[in-house]
């Protein structure tokens, strides 16, 4: 058994940590006041193109791409280094190309659509979103109702998306949609490209989410698609989202790791310095146990995400690890950040500290991408071998 990062990997999480501590941190004041100000959780435009050069000379994009389009092709314990340094900090940067679309486009393209989808979106020239939920069917996303109905060469789409990130920006869209009633999710969902702008995929209203985010709800009114944006094949859309889910859940559990960590820092370096009846916080029984918890915990899930990442690495199923670490690391976080705020007192409700910020996400990531019953359930039902 072998605990350690390999020599490249660890050198590039160290790359990815110093570019974080350098030049995102230090944008966080501007950002925590621009969302106090209700502007919503974003860098300004020029920020963001002065990022886009900094991470492109350091080798920061395309890291888990292919290597015949750009990418460097690293494995998934690679990426769980990475998105826990990014998982530090609450200036919101993704280094291009957002892995869980990436992953569901290399599983499902065809050579027209890699040369026009996957190709500029490696290169960090596009942005996408995934139209999954819907006012019905969110944690259960097999009981979408959005149809997909063929019409000569193209698909017509009818339904409604809700909660969608990006929806209205974003260059396109990966739309799931019934095209087999019955079947569902045993090969009636399949994948779609829209476009920006398509007839019919009308953005119906722009949702504030905590935390200074925004969601999309959306209504496809007979959006025509062509036929060959179809992603891989008919019905067959379930599983590469499925793929897709999973690669997003690995990476907010080590988002997790990366927020918690830096709560439990922020402790350490405060705790001491902070004196209330005669006495220090980092004195205080209360205190320590809450360090000593936050740390052991972190360590406990740090490990947890590597052996998924690395099983997954192996080829192996992990979809039951996948389960746990998304809601197990999600939890541990939010117990380890508020615990933070506690420590900080008022000053931890302020918005002038990233804490409530990191909560605020923390508390979305318990719900999105399935929230912490249904993966526990999961589990419990692989276990007990219940079906319901
Ligand atoms: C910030 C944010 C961004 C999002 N972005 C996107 C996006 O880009 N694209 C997209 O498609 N969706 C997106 N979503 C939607 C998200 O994936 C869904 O909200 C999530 O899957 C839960 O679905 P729901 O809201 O319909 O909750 P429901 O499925 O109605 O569940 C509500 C609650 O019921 C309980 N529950 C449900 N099922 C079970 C069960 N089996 N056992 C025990 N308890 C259960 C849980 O406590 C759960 O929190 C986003 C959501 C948020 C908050």
């Amino acid at each position: 058994m072998e605990f350690e990062l390999a020599e490249e990997h660890r050198m590039l999480k160290d790359l990815v940590g110093r570019f974080v501590r350098d030049e995102l941190m230090p944008l966080e004041n501007k950002v925590l006041a621009r969302e106090a100000e209700g502007n919503g959780l974003g860098l300004d435009a020029a920020d963001h193109v002065r990022l886009d050069r900094i991470s492109k000379e350091l080798g920061l994009w395309g890291l888990d791409a292919p290597e015949d389009i750009g990418g460097a092709d690293l494995p998934n314990v690679a990426m769980v280094g990475v998105e826990e340094e990014i998982g530090r900090t609450v200036t919101p940067y993704t280094l291009p190309p957002d892995s869980p679309n990436l992953r569901m486009l290399m599983a499902t393209v065809n050579e027209r659509q890699k040369a026009l989808y996957l190709e500029p979106y490696v290169r960090g020239e596009t942005v996408s979103a995934i139209g999954i939920s819907e006012p019905g069917a969110g944690g259960d996303p097999a009981g979408m109702t959005t149809t997909a109905v063929r019409d000569g060469d193209d698909w017509v789409i009818n339904g409604r998306k809700i909660w969608i990130s990006r929806a209205a920006d974003a260059d396109f869209t990966i739309l799931m949609a019934l095209t087999d009633r019955e079947k569902r999710a045993r090969g009636g969902i399949s994948a779609f490209l829209v476009d920006k702008g398509s007839p019919g995929f009308n953005v119906l209203r722009r949702i504030p989410m905590i935390g200074g985010a925004y969601t999309y709800e959306i209504a496809l009114e007979d959006c025509r698609v062509e036929g060959w944006k179809l992603l891989g094949t008919e019905g067959n859309g379930f599983a590469p989202m499925q793929l897709r889910l999973g690669t997003r859940r690995i990476q907010m559990a080590a988002w997790s790791v990366g927020m918690a960590q830096r709560a439990l820092d922020m402790i350490i370096e405060y705790a001491p310095q902070r004196v209330t009846f005669g006495v220090p916080l980092s004195e205080r029984q209360a205190i320590q146990w809450w360090v000593a918890e936050a740390a052991t915990k972190i360590h406990a899930t740090r490990l947890m995400v590597y052996d998924c990442a690395w099983k997954l690495d192996q080829g192996r199923d992990v979809r039951l690890e996948i389960s746990m670490i998304k809601w197990f690391a999600t939890e541990m976080a939010y117990e380890v950040v508020d615990r933070a705020m506690q420590t900080f007192g008022a000053m931890g409700m302020t918005k002038e500290l990233p804490l409530q910020q990191m909560s605020a996400k923390l508390r979305t990531m318990r719900i999105y991408d399935g929230p912490t019953e249904v993966h526990k359930w999961v589990v419990a039902r692989n276990l007990l071998g219940t079906r319901r």
